[in-house]
C-alpha cells in the first residue's frame, strides 16, 4: 500500500512517496517558485531524476506537475494514481483544537483555517495544498493531517502558560504550542526502542536541532515541557531565530530603531540566531569551520548554541525529577559528533559519559554513551514523512 506525504508551503511543495509494505521512500520531490515561475525536482528512489521548469500558478499546477512525475516522467514510479491509497499533509499549527492525527474532511479544513493567524506563513499553505489535492488526486482518496504541535498538547497548564494577563490566553489563545512534534514523537519512541523498556517507564530528552532548534521533556511516553513556545522562535537559539529574549530587548531596540512589529518579527526570524551572533552563516558548518580558522564570533555563536542546550536539559531534567536518555537529531544534531561530545562532557554531573567510537558516527542510529553511563545518548535520524505516512495509513486502516 503506497501514501502519498505532502508539505505544501506558500511557494512550494514537499512530498515523498512511501511504500509502506516495506516502509521505503519509491520517490520525493519539491516543486519550488510556484506563483513566481514554477520548477520541479523530483527523484526516484532508484536515483533517476526528473526536472522541469513548468508555470505553476497555483498549487493546482504544482500538483499536475508531481502527477506527472510520478506517473508518467522518466523518473516515474507508480503507472497510475489508483496505486496512492492515502495521502498525509503536514500541517505546522493544531493550537488546542488538534491532539492527533486526523483524516479530513470540510469541518477540520475550517478548523485549520481558524489557526491561520497562529501560523500565517504555514496553514493558509496547507489549507491551499490540501484543497489542490483534491482537486488532482479526487475526493475518494482519503486525506489525513498531521500536527507539528499535536505531540505537545499533553502539556499541563502550568507549563504551557506564560505568565501574561490571563485574558490574553482566553481572548487569542496565546500559550505555548511547541512545534517539530512529530519529530520528537518520532525519535523518542525509537528510543524506548532501542532501549527495550516501556515508554511509560522512562524520561527522555529529545533535541531536535536543525535550522530550527526544539528540544522537548518527554515524561512516561508524553510530552512534558517543550522550548518552541507560542510560535517557533521561543527556546534556544537557531541558525537565524533568536530563541527566548528579555521581552525588554524588544521594545527597547525597537523604540532606538523605529522598528514596527512586524520589523521586530523579522530581526527576530531572521537576522538573529547563530546568523546575528556569527555576522557570517546560519550553518553550522560554515561556523565549525570559520571558528577552527580562529574567528572568534563564529566560535561564539556555537558556544551559546551549546550553552543554551546543555541549559535546557540541566532545567528538562530537573522539571522531569530525572532522565535516563538523551537524543539528537536533526541536521545538527545528526551529524556533529563534536557538539554531542562537549554536551555530554558538560553535563557530565549527570552520570553521562560519551563513547567516541560510535560517536563519530554521522547520520546513523547509534548509541553514543558508554555502556556504564548512567543516561543513555543516542543519535537518531528523524523522519517526520514516515510517521506522517503511519498515521495516515493507521487511519484509513480504520
Ligand atoms: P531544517 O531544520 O531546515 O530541516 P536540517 O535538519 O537539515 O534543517 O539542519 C540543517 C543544519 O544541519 C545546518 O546548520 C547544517 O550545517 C547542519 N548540518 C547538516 N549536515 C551537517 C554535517 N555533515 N556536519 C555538520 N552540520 C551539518
Amino acid at each position: 500500500m503506497k501514501i502519498f506525504v505532502v508539505n505544501a508551503g506558500s511557494s512550494s511543495l514537499k512530498y515523498q512517496l512511501i511504500d509502506m509494505d516495506n516502509e521505503q521512500m519509491l520517490a520525493k520531490g519539491v516543486c519550488e517558485r510556484i506563483g513566481a515561475g514554477g520548477a520541479i525536482q523530483h527523484k526516484a528512489a532508484d536515483g533517476r531524476t526528473y526536472h522541469a521548469e513548468v508555470e505553476m500558478p497555483t498549487h493546482s499546477e504544482a500538483f499536475q506537475q508531481v502527477v506527472y512525475a510520478l506517473t508518467k516522467s522518466e523518473a516515474s514510479v507508480i503507472s497510475s494514481l489508483d496505486e496512492i491509497a492515502a495521502i498525509g499533509h503536514r500541517v505546522v499549527q493544531g493550537g488546542s483544537l488538534f491532539s492527533k492525527s486526523v483524516l479530513v474532511d470540510e469541518s477540520v479544513i475550517e478548523k485549520i483555517e481558524s489557526l491561520n493567524e497562529l501560523a500565517p506563513l504555514h496553514n493558509p499553505a496547507h489549507v491551499l495544498g490540501i484543497r489542490a489535492c483534491i482537486r488532482a488526486f479526487g475526493e475518494k482518496t482519503p486525506q489525513a493531517v498531521v500536527f507539528d504541535t499535536a505531540f505537545h498538547q499533553t502539556m499541563e497548564q502550568k507549563v504551557y502558560m506564560y505568565a501574561l494577563p490571563y485574558e490574553y490566553y482566553e481572548k487569542y489563545g496565546v500559550r505555548r504550542y511547541g512545534a517539530h512534534g512529530t519529530s520528537h514523537r518520532f525519535v523518542s519512541d525509537r528510543c524506548a526502542d532501542l532501549m527495550g523498556k516501556p515508554k511509560k517507564d522512562l524520561k527522555i530528552i529529545t533535541c531536535h536541532l536543525g535550522n530550527g532548534c526544539s528540544i522537548t521533556a518527554i515524561k512516561n511516553g508524553v510530552c512534558y515541557d517543550t522550548s518552541m513556545g507560542f510560535t517557533p522562535l521561543d527556546g534556544m537559539m537557531m541558525g537565524t531565530r533568536s530563541g527566548a529574549l528579555d521581552p525588554s530587548v524588544l521594545t527597547f531596540i525597537a523604540e532606538k530603531e523605529n522598528m514596527t512589529p512586524h520589523d521586530i518579527s523579522e530581526l527576530c526570524n531572521k537576522r538573529s540566531g547563530a546568523l546575528g551572533i556569527s555576522g557570517l552563516s546560519n550553518d553550522n558548518r560554515d561556523l565549525a569551520e570559520a571558528a577552527a580558522a580562529g574567528n572568534r564570533r563564529a566560535q561564539l555563536a556555537l558556544d551559546m548554541q551549546r550553552y543554551q542546550i546543555v541549559k535546557f536539559i540541566g532545567a528538562y531534567a530537573a522539571a522531569m525529577n530525572g532522565l535516563d536518555a538523551i537524543v539528537f537529531t536533526g541536521g545538527i544534531g545528526e551529524n556533529n559528533p563534536d557538539l554531542r561530545e562537549k554536551i555530554c562532557n558538560e553535563i557530565s554531573c549527570f552520570g553521562m559519559a560519551c563513547d567516541e567510537n560510535t560517536n563519530h558516527l554521522r547520520g546513523k542510529e547509534v548509541r553514543i554513551s558508554t555502556a556504564d553511563s548512567k543516561v543513555a545518548v543516542y543519535v537518531i535520524p528523524t523522519n517526520e514523512e514516515l510517521v506522517i505516512a503511519r498515521d495516515t495509513l493507521a487511519l484509513i486502516s480504520k
